[in-house]
This record gives C-alpha cells, sequence and structure tokens, in this order.
C-alpha cells in the first residue's frame, strides 16, 4: 500500500466481486428472477410497464433465434412465451436491457417482501463508514441497472447502506473496461481522476480506471476468479476493505 493510494476524494466501488460475492449474484439473483419470471408477469400483464418490456423484449434479435429453438412456437403471445425468452437469455447470460428493467422490478418486490437482502461482505458497512467520517464520498459503477444496484445496497444484509452513497453509474455511463466511461464519471462527479479511487475484481476494468487518470486497486474475494503474478505486480492486490479504512482526503 502506497501513500498515494490512501488519498482520494471519492471512492468508487464495483459491486459483484468487490462489495458482495459473485455467488450472490449467479445464485441468488439470476435464480430468483428466473423462478418468480412467470407468476410477476401473468401478474402484472396488462400494466403499462410490463406492455413496454413486453414490446422491447420483442425487438432484440435473439427473440427470433430463441423462437427457432421451439418445436412448436405459440401462435399468440403471451407470458408463457416471454418467461421461456427470458429465462433463455438468463441461461445464455444474455444482458439486453429490456430483460435487465424486467430483472430489477421481479427483484424489487423480492426486496420489498424480505425474501431478497443484498449480500455486502462484512468490512464493507465499516469501511463506508470510515471514509464517510473521513469526508469521503462514495460512489458505484456496476454493470447491474442503477435500479439494481440501490436495491442491493438499499436492502442488505446490513441494513439500508445507501444512505453512505452519493453516486450511482451503471453501462448508460459506457462500458466498464473502456476509458472513457471512467472520464465520463470524473466529469460527473466534478473531480479530477486521480482523485477517485476505483475498487474492483476485474483487471481490465483496473486498466481501463487507471488510464483516464484513476486510481485502482485490486480485490481478491472468496470465489473471484484468480489473478496472474502480473495482474499482482501491475496492481495493489487486496483482500477486503481492512487496510483502506483510513483512506484520507487530499
Ligand atoms: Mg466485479
Amino acid at each position: 500500500m502506497t501513500t498515494t493510494e490512501r488519498v482520494a476524494k471519492v471512492v468508487l466501488v464495483d459491486i459483484e466481486g468487490t462489495t458482495t460475492s459473485i455467488s450472490f449474484v449467479h445464485d441468488v439473483l439470476f435464480p430468483y428472477a428466473k423462478e418468480n419470471v412467470n407468476k410477476f408477469l401473468r401478474d402484472s400483464w396488462k400494466s403499462d410497464d410490463t406492455k413496454q418490456i413486453v414490446q422491447d423484449l420483442q425487438q432484440v434479435p435473439q427473440f427470433a433465434d430463441y423462437k427457432d429453438t421451439l418445436s412448436a412456437p405459440p401462435a399468440e403471445l403471451d407470458a408463457e412465451l416471454i418467461t421461456g425468452f427470458v429465462r433463455y437469455l438468463i441461461d445464455k447470460d444474455l444482458k439486453v436491457t429490456p430483460m435487465k428493467t424486467l430483472q430489477g422490478l421481479i427483484w424489487a418486490q423480492g426486496y420489498a417482501s424480505g425474501k431478497l437482502k443484498g449480500h455486502v461482505y462484512e468490512d464493507v458497512p465499516a469501511a463506508f463508514q470510515a471514509w464517510r467520517d473521513a469526508g469521503l464520498r462514495i460512489g458505484v459503477y456496476s454493470s447491474g441497472s442503477v435500479a439494481a444496484q440501490k436495491l442491493i445496497f438499499g436492502h442488505s444484509i446490513a441494513g439500508d447502506l445507501m444512505t453512505h452513497l452519493s453516486a450511482y453509474f451503471d453501462t448508460h455511463v459506457g462500458h466498464k473496461q473502456e476509458q472513457q466511461s471512467y472520464e465520463n464519471i470524473a466529469k460527473s462527479l466534478e473531480v479530477a481522476p486521480e482523485q477517485i479511487l476505483f475498487l474492483t475484481d476485474i483487471p481490465g476494468e483496473a486498466a481501463a480506471a487507471r488510464s483516464a487518470g484513476l486510481k485502482a486497486i485490486l480485490l481478491q474475494r472468496p470465489g473471484n476468479a484468480p489473478l496472474t503474478d502480473s495482474q499482482k505486480s501491475t496492481y495493489e492486490v487486496i483482500p477486503d476493505f481492512k487496510p483502506l479504512y483510513n483512506l484520507q482526503l487530499p
């Protein structure tokens, strides 16, 4: 740990593999959406939100591919057909925008009912508190939608952590492995890029952030993909947020 890395105005955190276990997303959230999509569509089939999502889902190119996989495609568009398509997208890990919107609505119901609680590692709430006590701002940058980010932190196993967060970014700002995205974030936060410390588990994201002038540290949480020796020598690698409890303002 170098002293320069301990100095920042904003800490920008990734979620999956950084604040939250990858298995929560893959073993809890995605299966929850898959299990509840049919009931959600049936219950809300006539609502304007769902009508719009269903219309948008039919526009994505993979919809035709999906229909080709069916031995007897239904003559009429119904909740069963869309359910099948959404499950197909989830299985193939195809993150199309209307599907992300639909998943967000399904998760919102799950969180509201208490059936879902966002996973965060135990050092996360303590780090958020320490950083805010030190006068730093905390932002989130995740490929999950801003709505999904707010659900995870607003209904976390450690309570409502949104009180600590002042900015949320998803792929509307750009893709996570592109330099421009981090330039956009710095501009939006109105701070110099070098005053932002980005925490992530993905070396390609750290590289993009660094090329935009941000500082970047890699997380090696349990269940994350192993890092190569060259990645370990390129970036500071930490197992959790504890080494960062004492971040300071410039
Ligand atoms: Mg990640």
